[in-house]
């Protein structure tokens, strides 16, 4: 990684939504393009990109769940569902000229890696951006959950959690207009305050791992290098 960067390496949570665009299910592939791009462009400043992706632009496990699918089933289905995004993300980089592998925490081998911590690491140090599907592999995580993980066994040095807004805010700045943006907050805070930004889960484990997490918003095209450099309107959990 090129020195003078705040975060050498970097782990961008891409949720399903984010993938989806205008649209109101699945991908939308001038969207999925737009953050490829943004991708390369954090990748040609000299970052380490891993990326871990949500799927719940095609399936969430909790929604679906009920009388007649098991949550833990349901869960398998959203795990699914991320690697369906992780593969779209995939060619989305290729195509705007950067190396990409997907891995996935459910084996399949025959359309991607499975998930290993070396490897993943091999790829990050030769240039490849490493998109990481399924989550943590595991029922009743999210992809938050594993953004974390992740970010902590490959040694990130911050988690982006790019969202629909430039931060975490008092209140919901889309219904109150004296909602306003918090520049920084602690883990502890994040989880006192019970935000809805990321579940309890991946904040404990982020303040566990001493985990930096910048929440940004992605609307905006260049926003992963903005947040990658430290700059923008961004709100930083941090001990
Ligand atoms: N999921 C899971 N374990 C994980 C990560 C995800 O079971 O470690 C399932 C869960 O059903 C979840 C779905 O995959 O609803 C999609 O992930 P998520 O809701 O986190 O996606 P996002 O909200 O980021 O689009």
């Amino acid at each position: 990684a090129a020195p003078g960067l705040p975060y050498p390496r970097i782990l961008v949570k891409v949720s399903g939504e984010a993938l989806m665009g205008p649209e109101p299910f699945g991908l939308h592939p001038p969207t999925v393009a737009a953050i490829a791009r943004d991708l390369v462009a954090a990748r040609a400043l000299g970052c380490e990109v891993a990326v871990v992706v949500g799927g719940g632009n095609i399936l969430r496990g909790a929604r679906v769940a009920g009388e007649d699918l098991d949550r833990a089933t349901a869960d398998h289905m959203g795990m699914l569902a991320t690697v369906m995004n992780g593969l779209a993300l995939e060619q989305a980089i290729e195509k705007a000229g950067a190396p990409a592998r997907t891995l996935s925490a459910v084996p399949m081998p025959t359309v991607c890696e499975p998930y290993a911590r070396q490897p993943a690491l091999r790829h990050l140090r030769r240039g490849r951006i490493v998109l990481l599907a399924g989550g943590t592999g595991n029922p009743y995580f999210t992809t938050d959950t594993g953004a974390v993980l992740r970010a902590a066994e490959l040694d990130c040095d911050a988690v982006l959690k790019a969202t629909n807004v430039d931060g975490v805010y008092t209140a919901d700045p889309k219904t109150d207009p004296s909602a306003t943006r918090y520049d920084r907050l602690t883990h502890d805070q994040a989880l006192a305050y019970d935000l809805k930004v990321m579940d309890a889960a991946a904040f404990a484990l982020a303040r566990e791992a001493a985990l930096p997490i910048i929440v940004f918003s992605i609307r905006e095209p260049g926003a992963i290098v903005r947040a990658a450099t430290g700059s923008g309107r961004v709100t930083v959990v941090a001990p």
